[in-house]
């Protein structure tokens, strides 16, 4: 035992007894600035980073691109040297998947409109890694971008639902200087395909433009968003949804929606999305 009298000792002895805030920043690696402004923030608010690594086969539908997801361990190790990340978790699939593994964490309402309606069981899986993901690492927060909208939704009520101790941040989209949100699949497209590829954040910031200088009819909005959208290959959904629900938004707008986009260029699919926010 001690006995102190001051105020500064007294911060110094418990100092021993705190546990370190641990920060998570779960990825699929090819790590890019989106992913470096995660680690950034963990870094800010922990004591410790740890970035995990792995491509999880079972958030991909068979015909996805499991096989050709860009990777470079390396590059990414280095990336996570230089920004101060203290563990990189860079496991093999056996480690995540073991023989025999048959329970999965089946998410609800959350995970059936936008990307849920059209990758059957993709929320499966990414709540099923994240769950396991965050046994393993046990963080006190976990970071996400808000690139993966619907993907945020999913894990903030799986961690509530699941009683799970671990806070999620979520940070905004990054964005290339003319737009276009950073996603380790811009790297799939040709030079004419990523002009093109524009059009979905020009869309969005058009429409969010429009929300900006008072219009707040769905239809109107969307329709902005789709002229730009004409450039893509194929618009698998532009929805304008509840920002909590995931449901179709009231018209007129009345509380914060999520205007969100899911578009091939080539054959590359691409997701972005913006928040318009509104009183609550
Ligand atoms: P991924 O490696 O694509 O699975 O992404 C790992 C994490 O990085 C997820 O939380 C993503 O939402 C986030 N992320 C991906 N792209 C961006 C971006 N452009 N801006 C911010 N966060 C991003």
């Amino acid at each position: 035992m001690q006995t102190i009298r001051t105020v500064a000792e007294l911060r110094q002895a418990l100092l021993q007894f705190r546990k370190p805030r641990a920060g998570f920043v779960p990825t699929m690696g090819y790590l890019h600035e989106g992913h470096r402004a995660l680690i950034e923030a963990s870094r800010a608010q922990c004591d410790v980073s740890v970035v995990s690594i792995f491509v999880n086969p079972t958030q991909f539908g068979p015909n996805e691109d499991l096989g050709t997801y860009p990777r470079d361990f390396q590059r990414d190790e280095k990336l996570c040297q230089d920004a101060g990340v203290a563990i990189l978790f860079a496991p093999d699939i056996k480690e995540i998947y073991p023989a025999r593994f048959e329970t999965f964490v089946e998410p609800g309402e959350l995970a059936k409109p936008l990307c849920g309606a059209f990758k059957p069981g993709h929320f499966r899986g990414v709540a099923t890694v994240v769950c396991k993901l965050f046994n393993m690492v046990q963080p006190d927060v976990a970071f996400f971008g808000q690139k993966d909208f619907q993907q945020c939704a999913v894990v903030r009520r799986m961690t509530v639902d699941l009683n799970l101790p671990i806070e999620i941040i979520t940070l905004p989209t990054v964005r290339e200087a003319d737009g276009l949100a950073l996603s380790s699949r811009n790297r799939y497209l040709k030079r004419e395909e990523r002009q093109r590829a524009l059009a979905i954040s020009h869309g969005l910031i058009a429409a969010a433009e429009q929300f900006h200088s008072g219009e707040r009819d769905v239809g109107r909005l969307l329709a902005t968003a789709k002229q730009h959208l004409a450039a893509v290959d194929q618009l698998e959904y532009v929805d304008l949804v509840d920002y909590v629900k995931l449901k179709p938004a009231e018209n007129p707008l009345r509380t914060t929606a999520a205007l969100c986009v899911a578009a091939y260029v080539g054959s590359t699919r691409l997701i972005d999305n913006v928040i318009l926010p509104l009183p609550t």
